[in-house]
């Protein structure tokens, strides 16, 4: 009998409601860009993953209809019985080298490669270390693995040295960390989090998803911005934003650790993995992300530039040096007025509340794109600025 469970979502669906934290789908009638359509208007979008501006590239889109032609629509198998093309081996290649690791395995998604990975390599005699503000998928993979968990405040070394003393008596001891964590824009301490991991015989693990290919030097993300390449035992990271946005994601470590998740990991084992022209289409982003010295340049102008002029306006703005810039305004109805008015002037933003970031911490967090233009900055500048006064909030 359904009526039950029925009733109960309904209540449920109605509480989440009247606490003003639904979440509605915003429906684009356009490809991803700089401008997309949204309820027939064009706006200019701020809240993308977009970073290098990738997602709807014409290298990109022909890369996928050229695999399309060559390498067909699907594969309706998983990888070992017969779901692996030349092109899936390859883009694996070309992710460990970009990555200078031994070896790399593609999931479907990064948030399969944080489920499919803890379980298969630990159990109940061993330790993971997590930070406490990590993303949701690596809680979830912690969840579904026997080791003992143990939380570290974010990004809080001593504490992690704490966690790290308790966790003496076990056979291994995994860190994990969000290399860049979304909400803030925060870069983990990686370089801290390596001398305490050397110090107490721990691997560390890094979910880069939101600085691969962009950030850092070469792109190499938070791993090359901290210096500390070589270090790091596993990354894993998405395909789902800077390289090229569609879906995708791998995990890369060395040569024991992935032929193992070959072996064992689940995700991998019984799903199938990325369609050809994905592959195709990663394979182009990966060859324009190798060369893409001024993408990156531009995105790192655009950013300084965007959190100067943000801050000079007077708004309230975590100091940071990656693109995710959040404008702080504390009060969540604050945060979405803010957003409705802006998107009535032609820019998309998107506003974020409790649970999402702590209670009182309510922000609109815009997220910069090498695709950006300095005039298309301005535009959005001018808007936060009648925006902020109108709202009273400069
Ligand atoms: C976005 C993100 C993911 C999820 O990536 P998908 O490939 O979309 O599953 C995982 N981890 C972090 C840190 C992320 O930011």
């Amino acid at each position: 009998m359904y009526t039950h469970l029925k009733t109960h979502l309904q209540q449920e669906l109605n509480a989440i409601k009247e606490a003003g934290l639904y979440k509605d789908e915003r429906i684009l009638s356009s490809p991803q860009g700089v401008f997309i359509e949204v309820k027939g208007r064009r706006v200019i979008n701020m809240c993308a993953n977009n970073y290098l501006g990738l997602s709807n590239h014409p290298a990109i889109v022909s890369a996928a209809k050229a695999a399309l032609d060559r390498r067909g629509y699907g594969m309706s198998s998983v990888r070992f019985i017969c779901g692996t093309q030349d092109i899936h081996k390859e883009l694996e290649q070309r992710l460990s080298s970009f990555l200078n690791m031994e070896e790399s395995i593609l999931y479907t998604s990064c948030f399969d490669a944080n489920t499919g990975l803890f379980e298969t390599l630990l159990d109940e005699r061993d330790a993971i270390l997590s930070d406490e503000l990590n993303h949701a998928s690596i809680i979830d993979g912690i969840r579904l693995c026997k080791a003992k968990r143990l939380r570290f405040r974010h990004m809080d070394m001593n504490d992690l040295e704490e966690r790290l003393k308790e966790a003496t008596d076990s056979r291994f001891r995994l860190v994990a960390t969000d290399g860049v964590f979304s909400m803030d824009g925060d870069v983990a301490p990686l370089r801290d989090i390596c001398t305490l991991a050397e110090r107490y015989d721990a691997i560390v693990m890094v979910d880069d998803s939101h600085a691969t290919g962009f950030f850092g030097p070469n792109g190499r993300g938070s791993i090359e911005h901290c210096g500390v390449e070589g270090k790091v035992d596993i990354i894993t990271s998405t395909l789902g934003k800077a390289m090229g946005g569609a879906t995708g994601g791998f995990t890369s470590s060395t040569k024991e650790i992935v032929s193992f998740l070959r072996q064992r990991s689940r995700p991998y084992l019984f799903s199938n993995t990325l369609a050809p022209m994905v592959v195709a289409a990663t394979i182009e982003a990966l060859n324009l992300t190798e060369r893409g010295v001024d993408l990156r340049e531009h995105l790192s102008m655009n950013t300084t530039y965007f959190r100067e002029e943000i801050t000079r306006l007077g708004f309230d703005v975590r100091k940071g040096v990656h693109p995710i810039v959040p404008i702080m305004t504390g009060e969540a109805a604050l945060a979405s007025e803010l957003a409705s008015s802006l998107f009535e002037e032609g820019v998309y933003v998107a506003a974020f509340s409790y649970p999402v970031v702590p209670k009182g911490q309510a922000r609109i967090r815009v997220q910069i794109s090498a695709a950006h233009t300095k005039s298309d900055l301005d535009f959005v500048l001018d808007k936060f600025g009648k925006a902020g006064k109108a709202l009273h909030i400069l």
